[in-house]
């Protein structure tokens, strides 16, 4: 049977904290996917570096996963030179001090998240998990990220937290360029009206930046909603004359983020 919507409660949330387990897959020339059981990021490759986009949870666990996936795709973990972030939350924000302290990557988030997440942090009681690295650029609507040879599209899409963005950059599969976008926070806020109505409409403005562009991929940071440890598995077995299962064309864009406006209305 075809499901309606995914499936999303209260211990998918517990589980973002699990550590021990990890997996991974290159889904595109220039992309990797890092995941746990619920929150996942991804690492790109540019001619000035690789650019870890998220950081999943801030464990060391974590962080050393990131750069196994990196080294056994045969990337070099010395070359991260940016960590840009979605938004300030813990299980996106995550492993950042390593890859500051470690890599001295630049970071990137929104002015507006910086703050947020010193003064609202998602597990007030627990201090590991409240921000413990500077932000380097703050970035906003409009502005591009640019990493040698190509470039991060940023866009405003506040809801899910007061400054989250959404991200859009070429990817090439086997060769062949696409358009892949990411949004940044999948869930509305809890318990605040104003915020729902912000985030429905940051999610029609992702798509209509999305459709300007000609985005044809479409990616997201928690594996619940899109299967996506399935669609990673497919990804870490895949044959060259298999298709692509990140590659929905540009209508399978616009169908996947109904998915986004489902979660609203659930
Ligand atoms: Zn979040």
């Amino acid at each position: 049977m075809i499901k309606e919507k995914p499936d999303f409660d209260y211990n998918s949330i517990k589980r973002m904290e699990d550590m021990s387990w990890f997996t991974y897959a290159q889904i595109f020339d220039d992309l990797l996917i890092v995941a746990q059981r619920e929150t996942n990021c991804f690492v790109w490759k540019t001619s000035d570096g690789l650019v870890v986009i998220d950081g999943i949870w801030p464990k060391e666990e974590a962080y050393q996963a990131i750069i196994r996936a990196i080294t056994e795709t045969g990337w070099d973990p010395d070359t991260i030179n940016k960590f840009v972030i979605t938004h300030g939350h813990v299980d996106h924000a995550g492993c950042g001090r390593w890859l500051v302290e470690n890599h001295h990557a630049t970071t990137y988030l929104s002015k507006t998240d910086d703050l947020f997440w010193r003064e609202h942090p998602t597990k007030p009681d627990r201090p590991e998990t409240w921000k413990d690295f500077e932000i380097d650029c703050y970035v906003k609507e409009g502005d591009r990220i640019v990493c040698g040879d190509k470039e991060i599209t940023v866009i405003d899409t506040p809801g899910h937290t007061p400054g989250c963005l959404s991200y859009i950059f070429p990817v090439t599969d086997q060769g062949v360029k696409h358009m892949a976008a990411l949004f940044g926070g999948t869930t509305p806020p809890r318990n605040n009206e104003e915020g729902v109505k912000v985030q429905k409409r940051s999610i029609e403005h992702f798509i209509q930046i999305g459709k300007e562009m000609g985005v044809d991929v479409a990616l997201t940071n928690h594996t619940a909603f899109d299967n996506g440890l399935e669609r990673i598995a497919y990804s870490r077995k895949r044959l060259a004359y298999l298709p692509n299962i990140y590659v929905l064309g540009k209508e399978g864009f616009e169908r996947f983020c109904q998915m986004y406006r489902i979660i609203m209305e659930a």
